[in-house]
């Protein structure tokens, strides 16, 4: 089959490597129907993320039709359309009894050596390097689904690729991180980062009852679509962002602030800085984009910082002080797909949301290489990009 292959930082190519096989019984293989690229998988093209190997395949955003079932996988049927959740999950364990779908205990190999190295051990991810577990991702024609009796999710046929693909991550991490910044009716929600995730958190906070959500980018395009999903607008580039939510919260600050962008994603330097104690020390003294921090200094006393974004070893400079100060609460985690995925589908079925709206780019798989570099220099308008295989 033709898939999206990591060859080293910034080279991504379409290969042709051998097809995906049932390996276990808890296993399905489908047949990729839509797959899109994350801001995630930029954490990889950069080369930030260590135990990447030459020729693993990229995607953990992915639907398909089932084309071949394990013997104990008896709640899905061959030709079934289903929506396949990033994290691999066993459903068994004592964190996915609690519904810690992410903290899953099972499915990633190399847990504990992950979480003694980088505190790092959620469970086994698609496409996103060995230590978190060497699955093979689903920017390709086929992908092999392991615990596929557990995760995925079957899509009724009036809901089109488009509005279901999301439920695979983006759409449960922003309403995840919605669901943390613990939102009271009426409450003023700051978001910093217009991207993909920022766009569900924003359209999520109003769902949950946020009465104004202000979001925060420097990319005219990415403002646009947060206001038209119902958001107020800082260019962080043009104005200060705190003397400008203190100026709209009567000096008290967002009832909750959302940091959507993480380290890595944020750019101008911080992705260098990452591995680079003195690089990082540097570009952190400048302040310019530690979101973070910026998120825990704004912030109205005794509210709550909710963190989607991705942080890779960057966690100094974080006022931890400050937040004790403020009787601050701060949620995060990798997002628990598998606790949303059923009734973010029943919001799309009552068409209470449409998720294609954040789609600006549909592409060949043959075109991902382009659009990577695309998605990653934020060029040419591009917000979402989706693949369609075999198209
Ligand atoms: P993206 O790169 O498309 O979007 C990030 C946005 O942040 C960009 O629009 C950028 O202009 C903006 N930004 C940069 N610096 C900023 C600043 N100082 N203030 C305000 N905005 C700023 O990425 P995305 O796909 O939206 O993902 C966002 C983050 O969420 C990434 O870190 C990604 O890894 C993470 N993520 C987490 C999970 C999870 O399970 N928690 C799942 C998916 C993605
Ligand atoms: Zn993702």
């Amino acid at each position: 089959m033709r898939a999206l292959c990591w060859h080293g930082k910034g080279d991504v190519r379409v290969d042709t490597v051998p097809d995906p096989k049932i390996q276990h019984p808890r296993d399905a293989v489908i047949k990729i129907t839509a797959c899109a690229i994350c801001g995630s998988d930029l954490h990889l093209l950069d080369g930030y993320q260590p135990t990447m190997e030459s020729g693993d395949i990229l995607g953990h955003e992915n639907m398909g039709e089932v084309i071949e079932l394990g013997s104990e996988v008896t709640n899905l049927k061959i030709g079934d359309r289903i929506v396949v959740p990033f994290t691999i999950s066993c459903g068994q364990c004592w964190f996915c009894q609690k519904g810690l779908f992410s903290c899953c205990d099972r499915t990633n190999p190399n847990a504990e050596i992950a979480a003694k190295a980088m505190g790092h051990s959620p469970a086994g991810l698609f496409g996103f390097s060995h230590m978190l577990g060497g699955y093979a991702g689903g920017q390709a024609e086929y992908l092999r689904v392991p615990m596929a009796d557990v995760g995925p999710i079957k899509i009724p046929d009036n809901v089109s690729d488009e509005q279901a693909l999301f439920l695979s991550d983006i759409f449960p991490t922003g309403y995840m991180a919605a669901v943390n910044a613990q939102i009271e009716t009426g409450d003023t929600v700051a978001i910093w980062g217009c991207g993909p995730v920022g766009q569900f958190a924003i359209r999520s906070a109003l769902l949950l009852g946020a009465g104004r959500v202000i979001a925060i980018d420097e990319i005219p395009e990415r403002l646009v679509m947060a206001e038209a999903g119902g958001a107020e607008t800082i260019d962080f580039s043009k104005t200060d962002v705190y003397d400008e939510l203190m100026k709209r919260t009567d000096k008290r600050g967002p009832d909750s602030c959302i940091d959507a962008v993480g380290c890595e994603a944020s750019g101008h330097g911080a992705a260098d800085a990452v591995m680079d104690r003195v690089k990082a020390a540097a570009f952190l003294a400048t302040d310019r984009v530690h979101v973070l921090r910026q998120a825990i200094m704004c912030c109205r006393k005794g509210g709550t910082v909710s963190i989607p974004g991705v942080y890779v070893g960057m966690g100094d400079k974080i006022p931890i002080g400050a937040a004790m100060n403020k009787s601050l609460t701060i949620k995060t985690g990798q997002t628990h797909v598998q606790a949303y995925t059923r009734s973010l589908l029943k919001m799309i079925e009552e068409s209470k949301i449409d998720p294609s709206f954040v789609v600006t780019h549909p592409a060949s798989l043959e075109d991902a290489p382009a659009m990577y570099r695309k998605f990653r220099d934020k060029e040419d308008g591009v917000i979402k990009v989706v693949l369609r295989p075999g198209r």
